[in-house]
């Protein structure tokens, strides 16, 4: 039913007139925003990617009875004169705010059926109807802005690593599994029956065999694909900033990526202080309770253990006698709070595992009050807040337990209270770089050694005696960076020694048979002059979801899944014919 567009070439987009186009003759195309009519007088604002357009059709212009036929969401191209808006029409908080279009002639290129949901205003509609109709999600603003932004940072990095000699290189999406923890999408092999490719959950054997291939320097802006079982803000499918150069110290990485995030905020117009803080996996489990800890906030925790081993308040005293600790933190001008929130706090804290929490503040006067005031006496208590530094206006919380987990939930209080008191700006970025992560963690589950990171990471060199005796002790030569609160990448320097490969597959209790079955192309490969090597991979879905301030990198792909890993809008996954079954020689099997 549309009109053909015929020779209409758009002469400006529906973002770009100013005042100083007053006057020209000019050509818009684009979907219809909202209109107004008045009667007499027809407004609608015309849309594309770039912004929104005023276009005014009078009494006496031929083109009023199109333009009174006209919905939202219509494709048309509007033809006329721009001029000013009058004085009190004008817009200010609009680019185009200005001036509007006197319509000569309106062409209508398509109708559009109303909508599941109105584009124009930004109310959120219920989020699987967002999905199932993401081309019409897409055409909000907001969500052009975040495609947007998403180009521009994947541009920068782009030229970052081009500039600095990486060579972007695609590595196979059919390939052999690599393990990086998770569960492989499989793809039957059609000329192969009963033999399957996996989908990468990351590039990483291939680009440890580009730096023994002699490439040197890589990067790939590349999709992952992880089979995980379904965890918040997760995407089955992902993209990483994958990197990996040959000779590489951690230091080399870091004067990497510092750069790299300074161009990448860069395109929002922000800066950042280097170089990021670096702190061992051992004090950010400590000092916040988490490995990603977030520095937009302060309060770290801190050990107070020496102040109560020998105090009157036996909870605390017991707990550091039997091994443990007694951390607390310190929230600034939390003196104010009231028994109520304290109450909460403490009910939040034994929800989180704690046995109790001991909060510590001065009153009127400057006397200290603390529930255990009586058991630990003044000076204990007032030395705690000191050491601190918590001061007349400020709350000293305490608890005490096993190290890891005193911290951690400290760690969770001191994010709940950071919300709370909105002290976790969405404009600051506050990045970190963990270091020193273990190489190993016991899995209950499997009853084995596995890896933190994945097992070609390094371990630092002078704990490879310990490798044997002392798995749990051993540090990796792997760094996360954190953003934020957010693991935002991570990465290592790589085992580039088949002989030390062979061990650590051992010591995952992976036989030298299973390993020669799964990896010994790699390992072979290893064993053909291989540089010392190293490498990241950063979340980019993640990135500009923190850039855009959006909470769910939902918002930064332009089509997503949802939690449940199911494309709401093609349907997918779905059954297939039998007959492509019998072609992959699968059966399924049904549970009825
Ligand atoms: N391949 C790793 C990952 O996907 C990153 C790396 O070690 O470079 O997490």
């Amino acid at each position: 039913m549309g009109e053909p567009l015929g020779t209409w070439t758009r002469t400006d987009t529906c973002g770009g007139l100013r005042d100083t186009d007053i006057g020209r003759q000019v050509t818009l195309l684009g979907w219809v925003h909202r209109t107004r009519d008045l009667g007499s007088l027809v407004f609608f604002d015309l849309r594309d990617r770039e912004g929104l357009t005023q276009v005014v059709v009078r009494e006496g212009n031929a083109a009023l009875p199109v333009a009174k036929r006209l919905r939202s969401e219509f494709v048309v191209g509007v033809r006329g004169t721009v001029q000013p808006r009058a004085a009190d029409m004008a817009n200010p908080r609009m680019a185009t705010g200005a001036i509007e279009i006197d319509a000569a002639e309106i062409r209508v290129l398509s109708e559009a059926r109303t909508p599941p949901f109105q584009i124009a205003d930004e109310v959120a509609a219920a989020d699987e109807l967002r999905l199932k109709y993401r081309y019409l999600d897409l055409r909000r603003p907001r969500l052009q802005s975040n495609l947007g932004l998403r180009h521009r940072v994947a541009m920068a990095v782009r030229r970052y690593f081009d500039a600095r000699g990486f060579w972007e290189i695609e590595t196979p999406v059919l390939m052999r599994s690599t393990p990086e923890g998770a569960r492989d999408y499989l793809v039957p092999s059609r000329v192969h029956p009963g033999e399957f490719y996996a989908l990468p959950q990351s590039p990483q054997i291939f680009k440890q065999l580009l730096m023994i291939a002699g490439t040197d320097r890589y990067f790939q802006i590349v999709k992952c694909f992880r089979d995980e079982d379904l965890r918040a803000d997760r995407q089955p499918e992902f993209t990483q900033v994958d990197v990996e150069m040959a000779f590489a110290r951690p230091e080399l990485i870091f004067d990497l990526i510092e750069p790299l995030m300074e161009a990448v905020l860069g395109v929002i117009g922000r800066s950042v202080d280097r170089p990021f803080r670096r702190m061992p996996y051992a004090e950010a489990i400590a000092r916040f309770g988490s490995d990603k800890p977030d520095l937009r906030c302060g309060m770290e925790i801190a050990d107070l253990s020496g102040f109560f081993a020998d105090c009157g308040f036996a909870p605390f005293r017991e707990a550091v006698a039997a091994g443990g600790v007694v951390r607390g933190f310190v929230v600034a001008g939390g003196a104010r709070y009231s028994r109520r929130q304290l109450d909460e706090l403490a009910a939040q804290a034994r929800q989180g595992g704690a046995a109790g929490l001991v909060w510590v503040r001065r009153g009127e006067g400057g006397a200290v009050q603390s529930p255990a005031l009586k058991g630990a006496g003044e000076p204990v208590l007032a030395r705690a807040l000191a050491e601190c530094g918590g001061g007349e206006s400020d709350l000293l919380l305490l608890a005490a337990g096993k190290p890891d987990s005193t911290s951690k939930v400290l760690g969770e209080l001191r994010l709940a209270i950071a919300r709370e008191a909105r002290l976790l700006a969405a404009d600051a970025f506050a990045f970190t770089w963990v270091v020193d992560f273990p190489l190993f963690e016991w899995d209950d589950g499997e009853g084995r050694y596995v890896s933190v990171h994945h097992p070609f990471t390094s371990p630092h060199v002078e704990d490879l005696d310990r490798l044997e005796e002392s798995p749990g002790s051993v540090r990796a030569q792997a760094y996360d960076l954190v953003l934020n609160g957010s693991e935002i990448g991570g990465g290592s320097i790589r085992i580039h020694d088949a002989q030390l490969q062979s061990r650590v597959f051992r010591r995952l209790n992976i036989s030298d048979e299973e390993a020669r079955r799964r990896f010994g192309f790699f390992l072979e490969a290893l064993e053909y002059g291989t540089p010392p090597h190293g490498g990241i991979a950063l979340g980019l879905d993640r990135i500009v979801a923190i850039l855009a301030g959006e909470s769910s990198i939902r918002e930064v792909i332009a089509f997503p899944k949802t939690a449940a890993a199911v494309d709401l809008m093609a349907g997918s996954p779905s059954p297939v014919d039998e007959r492509q079954l019998t072609d992959l020689h699968l059966r399924v099997a049904r549970s009825d």
